[in-house]
């Protein structure tokens, strides 16, 4: 029997990357998903070296909605199958009422579209698998309001109601779909917080939470998972 195979969106750092490395290591062949093609083929790379596992670089952008999800179910054919899809790139822009609309226009085809578009490509195969799972990597700003990233809100929260409801469509189909929503994570996209990385979430805290949900017996299913900070001590908090 062939070995198991997940796509992993936004690998090339990050939350993305460290998902990647989960994956390898119990195992999976991995087809790698982001733009920047050099920082794709390094972890592809490593990834191989360090596990032995296939892994396959698709270097996309995902708002290219047709292009992208064309190139990936091509790879899935190469695969020979899939069982995992995780959708972890994602953008981030700044402001609330200030906000520009092309920002948060950005943003929803980033956060949103495209994830609903890798996911309609996917299920077909997810279905044949007979365990398939699809991850969701949203935000606390999915479930919570933040005043100044009201766009990035919108974006998540609207992502974690498209999560939702696809896992409850999946139901009987035996995809479960699983939608994270942490707090602020020490990356990339997390520097911009002003946090120490101390006071963030590791990136292998979020692999941790998908180990957790896939140990769960057949008949268990989560949802939504939300992963806070701590908050910090009275004057630790870095200025931002
Ligand atoms: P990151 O370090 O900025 O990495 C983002 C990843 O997404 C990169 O691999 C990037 O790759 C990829 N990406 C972005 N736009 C893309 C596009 N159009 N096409 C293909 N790939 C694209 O962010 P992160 O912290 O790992 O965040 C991962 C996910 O978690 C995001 O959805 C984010 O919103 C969410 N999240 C992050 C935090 C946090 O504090 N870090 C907290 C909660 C939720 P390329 O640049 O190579 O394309």
């Amino acid at each position: 029997m062939s070995r198991h195979v997940s796509i992993v969106t936004g690998a090339s750092r990050g939350i993305g990357r460290e998902i990647a490395r989960y994956f390898a290591s119990h195992g999976y062949d991995l087809i790698l998903v982001a733009r920047d093609e050099a920082k794709l083929a390094e972890v592809a790379d490593a990834l191989r070296a360090e596990f032995g596992i296939a892994a396959e670089p698709i270097a996309v952008d995902l708002s290219d909605l047709a292009p992208a999800a064309r190139a990936i179910l091509d790879a899935v054919d190469r695969m020979g199958r899939l069982d995992v899809l995780v959708n972890s790139a994602g953008i981030f822009r700044f402001g609330t009422s200030i906000a520009e609309v092309e920002d948060i226009e950005a943003m929803l085809r980033t956060n949103v579209l495209a994830i609903h578009n890798l996911c309609k490509a996917c299920l077909e195969p997810l279905q044949k698998s007979g365990d398939g799972r699809i991850f969701n990597i949203s935000s606390i700003a999915g479930v919570e309001p933040f005043a100044p990233v009201g766009g990035y809100a919108a974006s998540k929260h609207a992502l974690v109601g498209y999560g939702r409801s696809l896992a409850r469509e999946q139901l009987p189909s035996g995809v479960k779909v699983t939608t994270l929503c942490p707090d602020v994570v020490d990356t990339d996209m997390g520097a911009g917080s002003g946090m120490r990385p101390e006071e963030m979430i590791a990136p292998a805290d979020i692999s941790r939470a998908i180990d957790f949900v896939m140990a769960l017996s057949p008949a268990a299913v989560v949802e939504q998972l939300t992963i806070g900070c701590k908050p910090p001590k009275q004057g630790v908090r870095a200025e931002a």
